[in-house]
């Protein structure tokens, strides 16, 4: 089944511009997103969107001085089967890297990379956009791999050949069966494993990673938090454990389980402490830093968003890069200090933006709410869609923020934010991650926050 994720769905910002110049008579144009993409979960997929949408509209992006109209692309699919919103239908698009291929074709750009083969799903995904084009966009029956325009990689050869053979076909094949299916998403995973070692990808080993850096981000074998459990992550898995004296069985293959876990929290809450006493952060920078600005100045403060919370940043880490997810925290760390942003969703960082987070990091700011109960369970699960509202959620949120400081607005109604919150903190409790706030859930955030 596919599902269509539209730009409100998806946040997305508006174009600038919106240009009908488009006459669709040979098709469609398939692309990827180069590179080493390694897709591990929707919400992985999603943020790569949002991203490439940041940079099609910085400055430089699609060779425009200023910044391009829009994301390049009229849609986007997953290997989940979601079709991302892109210009949509009866725009133009800039992606195909040549007049005519703009003229004559729409682009539908899979989010996977170099190397990587789009699942059945994401085909299914494929040839639903055809589909739509065709009977509601007025395309014409030639679906193109982007190298037909110009001299290009994209899309890659599992791709390439895919175009080639929906190419100019009224009945557009099927056959999804025989092609490998993605990694499934956090919700599916095996609920007998309860830990994470070397072969595993995904949320739970990126969320890993992240503490290991938190931990120690000097390690030899430290690295990006790709979400990868590999050799070096491995590695420096094991000299945690041998630090904390939990030996792993086997040292070449540690598994990270609720015992690691819960001595990594310890271990990381009383560097936090050491950090918030001995080491005010210091900025070098004083620039007016906003979405879309990139170098040292950005990083700085990324790294500074890490040390206020090494949850933050989960995905891209301090890479230097004012992006969606460097927005979001910038506007999570403003809620709990305090401030208000001039421009909630364009927060920009400045003087007293970096005051306050010395401010937080030096440990003089008001301590973040503790001591409260939570009180009982109140009785009904709380999980989503629809949106449950009501006290008993308020009360959730407020733990949660409790917990982890500006994670949730408290508004008493369980969306996809709670659930996500309710998601990462199961994870790192430790618990069954479904999303839903049952008797267990509740007990043990009730007992991690009083
Ligand atoms: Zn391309």
């Amino acid at each position: 089944m596919v599902t269509f994720f539209s730009r409100a769905e998806l946040g997305m910002q508006a174009p600038r511009s919106v240009s009908r110049n488009v006459a669709p008579t040979a098709g469609l144009t398939v692309h990827y997103g180069g590179g080493a993409q390694r897709i591990a979960s929707v919400e992985q997929a999603v943020d790569r969107w949002l991203r490439w949408q940041a940079m099609h509209m910085s400055p430089g992006g699609l060779g425009t001085r200023n910044g391009g109209a829009d994301i390049a692309y009229n849609f986007g699919f997953d290997d989940w089967g979601n079709v991302y919103a892109g210009r949509g239908l009866g725009v133009r698009s800039g992606a195909n890297g040549s007049n005519e291929g703009n003229q004559t074709t729409y682009a539908a750009c899979w989010i996977g990379g170099k190397g990587e083969t789009p699942s059945a799903k994401a085909l299914e995904a494929l040839n639903w956009i055809i589909e739509r084009a065709r009977a509601e966009g007025g395309a014409g029956l030639g679906v193109h791999p982007h190298s037909k325009w110009r001299a290009t990689a994209c899309p890659g050869v599992p791709l390439r050949n895919r175009a080639a053979d929906l190419d100019g076909r009224q009945d557009l094949p099927k056959n999804f069966g025989d092609l490998p299916v993605p990694p499934p998403p956090e919700a599916d995973e095996d609920e007998e494993r309860t830990y994470v070692t070397v072969g595993d990808r995904g949320a739970d080993v990126r969320s890993w990673q992240e503490k290991l850096m938190a931990w120690n981000s000097n390690d030899p074998d430290a690295h990006k938090a790709d979400g990868d459990f590999g050799p070096k992550t491995a590695r420096w898995t094991t000299r945690f454990m041998n630090a904390v004296g939990l030996t792993p069985r086997n040292p070449d293959k540690p598994r990270v389980g609720p015992k690691t876990l819960e001595a990594m929290d310890k271990a990381v809450k009383e560097g936090a402490d050491r950090f918030g006493r001995d080491h005010p952060f210091e900025f070098t920078h004083s620039a007016h830093i906003r979405r879309g600005d990139r170098g040292p100045a950005v990083q700085e403060w990324q790294e500074a968003l890490r040390a206020w919370n090494s949850r933050a940043l989960p995905r891209f880490g301090p890479d230097g890069d004012f992006g969606a997810e460097t927005t979001e925290w910038t506007r999570r760390f403003m809620v709990a200090a305090a401030l208000v942003p001039s421009s909630p969703d364009n927060p920009v960082v400045g003087p007293r933006t970096r005051e306050a987070m010395g401010r937080a990091l030096a440990g003089t700011a008001p301590a973040p709410s503790s001591g409260f109960d939570l009180g009982p369970y109140p009785g009904r699960l709380l999980r989503q869609p629809p949106i449950l509202k009501g006290d008993d959620v308020a009360r959730f949120q407020r733990a949660i923020n409790a917990w982890r400081p500006g994670t949730l607005e408290e508004d008493g109604a369980y969306g996809p934010k709670s659930e996500q919150a309710c998601r990462t903190f199961q994870g790192e409790a430790g618990a069954r991650v479904d999303g839903v706030v049952g008797p267990v859930t509740w007990r043990v955030l009730r007992r991690r926050v009083r």
